[in-house]
């Protein structure tokens, strides 16, 4: 088989800390490869493959393995299967980077490890590969997706949200969506994001999630000094709220948790 490797930054078991699945248990496995490049990246060391991956020996314990990339299908379900210890974990994320530049993997993959494990899949995504996701979404229990707002996070993925996130619902997977927001955030590209939510349904969950400050590890992670983003103050998340709430049924203010935990 052709699609049998793939290029891995890490597995681990961790407590999630965003979005609806938040305060849950969740084995990761990290993507390497990412396409965007949003200003508040917190993972810029996800960008491009390195040499080898980390995988995690004992769930939670930290007990890290190094291994070369890239992987082989069957050694990442070993390595996932090891993690599975029964009752702990409610779910798998498929995390990154951008999952989705792996799709042909994951084809293969996914229906492997949901049998394996009996755990729901979670895809955490940018959001912004509908085409990628089509080829995958029988095999996702969830999906989590991004909103890039043009002025928060440098990016504009607008028509690609929009068909991305009327495939999921269409497609009958419980979806969410995640907005990062920071000082500069713009009002009107709030309100595009809810309109965008809303033409799909306006029962779609939307998290807001105030930007947190880059640790120095993460800054390290970019090759040039990343920009600098202030969280957004109390008053702005109050309105920015109350005005998106027009629109959306969930509109919920959420900051990154496992960071407050000093979860990875
Ligand atoms: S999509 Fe995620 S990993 Fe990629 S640049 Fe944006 S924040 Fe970083």
């Amino acid at each position: 088989m052709i699609y049998k490797t793939a290029q891995l930054i890490e597995v681990f078991s961790a407590i999630q800390g965003e979005g609806l699945n938040a305060g849950t248990r969740q084995i990761f496995i990290r993507f390497a490869f990412c396409d965007l490049r949003c200003r508040f990246c917190d993972s810029a060391h996800t960008w491009l493959a390195p040499a080898t991956c980390r995988i995690e020996q004992t769930p939670g314990q930290r007990d890290f393995a190094t291994h070369d990339n890239p992987v082989k299908l069957d050694s990442l379900l070993a390595w996932v299967m090891r993690q599975d210890q029964p009752g702990l974990h409610d779910s798998i994320s498929i995390t990154g980077g951008e999952p989705l530049l792996h799709a042909p993997f994951l084809v293969d993959f996914l229906p492997q490890v949901r049998k394996s494990t009996g755990l729901p899949v979670y895809l955490e995504t940018g959001g912004h590969r509908p085409s990628q996701l089509a080829t995958i979404l029988t095999y996702l229990d969830s999906v989590g997706m991004d909103i890039k707002l043009p002025n928060t996070s440098g990016e504009n993925c607008w028509q690609a949200h929009g068909e991305f996130l009327k495939l999921c619902y269409e497609g009958g997977v419980e979806v969410f969506v995640k907005i990062a927001i920071a000082s500069i955030t713009k009002t009107d590209e709030l309100l595009q994001a809810a309109s965008l939510v809303a033409l799909v349904s306006p029962q779609i969950p939307v998290f807001l999630q105030p930007i947190t400050p880059l640790t120095a590890v993460e800054i390290d992670r970019w090759q040039a000094p990343p920009p600098v983003l202030l969280p957004p103050s109390p008053e702005q998340v109050l309105e920015w709220q109350a005005l998106m709430k027009r629109q959306l049924k969930q509109v919920r203010v959420l900051p990154q948790t496992h960071k407050m935990l000093g979860q990875l």
